[in-house]
């Protein structure tokens, strides 16, 4: 698209995936917003591709360019308790949730969610990381006697859901919002493993609330880029889990399928272009690589394409993934089984 690109890192951080596509700035914490826009090279934007990422940096980069997303939105994501409170402000649904910061509010909260509970902390939790799931009294009693070293988290009531989606959407700076369609998500021991797009078999009524969800969000915030939900599907009825201020990996499949990808639309809606093609013209899908390389006679199918990040393999680890596409959602299904099967056979840990 003829942009030129400069990397924010912190010290020590790896930089071997932007290597050779622009300068790397390394960043110190002494730095003030206008040396890091002089180091960068006086940017036009500022954008994100974690929500991890230091706030009030952003902020101080937002005096001299713009920032998109805004650094409010990625303030708000950084944080469970912050989210799920904003998300009841604008009246979306959520797990039924309570905030605790000692033992005797845990203990409280878990009295009204009921078991099983599902507790979070607030902050740099992903993957299932920073989680326990309190099946009964005696994990609840261990979780308490441990509150005074854990930080802030979140309780939240099981929901019981028939299946988990994601919904991508992006909003370009004049306004312009466009969704990919749901995507069906599967999961294994809390990561990601499966995306399946279009979601099999939503009701209309369920699709537009997935859209009404994502265009209250990304108005409140007048938000510009793309912006991640995801969401649990109890018959019909949503309630989000999670939202990602940034591309997110249940979209990876937009990479192969003939729509202009959501990296694509994140860079179009943050430089002022109207965003372009969500739709598939055929069902697509990805199947995440943990740990594992591929077997190579998987990728020689057709319509299948891997995407390697060059990471030293490890266990669990988020080290590729590969994209699918069929002529109909039946072979696409029956396509991502006979992957994930071959990669992950039943019964064995990841
Ligand atoms: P999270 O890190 O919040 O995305 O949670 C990881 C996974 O745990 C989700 O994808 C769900 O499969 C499951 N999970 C999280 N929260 C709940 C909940 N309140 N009720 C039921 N399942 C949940």
């Amino acid at each position: 698209m003829g942009h030129q690109f400069a990397f924010i890192a912190d010290p020590g951080e790896s930089t071997d995936c932007v290597q050779g596509l622009g300068d790397i700035v390394y960043r110190d914490e002494q730095m003030s917003g206008s040396a890091l826009f002089e180091a960068l090279g006086q940017p036009d934007v500022v954008t994100v591709e974690k929500e991890h990422v230091q706030v009030a940096m952003l902020e101080s980069l937002a005096a001299h360019c713009e920032v998109s997303p805004n650094p409010e939105a990625i303030r708000i994501c950084q944080h469970r308790g912050r989210e799920k409170t904003l998300l009841r402000s604008l009246d979306i649904a959520t797990a039924p949730f309570e905030l605790v910061d000692d033992a005797a509010s845990l203990i409280a909260a878990v009295a009204a969610l009921g078991f099983p509970a599902y507790v979070k902390s607030c902050e740099q939790g992903y993957d299932g990381q920073n989680q326990w799931l309190l099946r009964d009294s005696e994990a609840l009693d261990r979780l308490a006697a441990e509150m005074h070293r854990l930080p802030p988290l979140v309780v939240e009531g099981a929901v019981n859901f028939d299946r988990e989606l994601s919904l991508i959407a992006v909003r370009s700076k004049n306004g312009d919002i466009a969704t990919y369609p749901l995507a069906e998500n599967r999961h294994r021991e809390g990561i990601l493993l499966t995306s399946e797009v279009p979601a099999p078999a939503v009701a209309e009524g369920t699709l537009k609330q997935a859209e009404h969800i994502a265009r209250t969000l990304l108005t409140h915030w007048s938000y510009v880029g793309v912006l991640s939900v995801e969401l649990f599907d109890e018959g019909g009825e949503l309630r989000v889990n999670e939202l990602a201020p940034r591309v997110h990996n249940s979209g990876h499949w937009s990479q192969d399928a003939g729509v202009t990808s959501q990296f694509g639309n994140h860079l179009r809606a943050i430089t002022d272009v109207t965003p372009g093609e969500t739709d598939p013209a055929r069902p697509a899908g990805m199947v995440n690589l943990l740990g594992r390389e591929p077997p190579v006679d998987l990728l020689q199918a057709r319509d299948t394409s891997l995407h390697w990040y060059t990471k030293s393999v490890r266990s669990r680890r988020k080290v590729g993934h590969i994209n699918v596409q069929a002529d109909d959602a039946i072979s696409l299904n029956r396509r991502l089984a006979e992957i994930e099967s071959a990669l992950y056979p039943e019964g064995e840990a990841l």
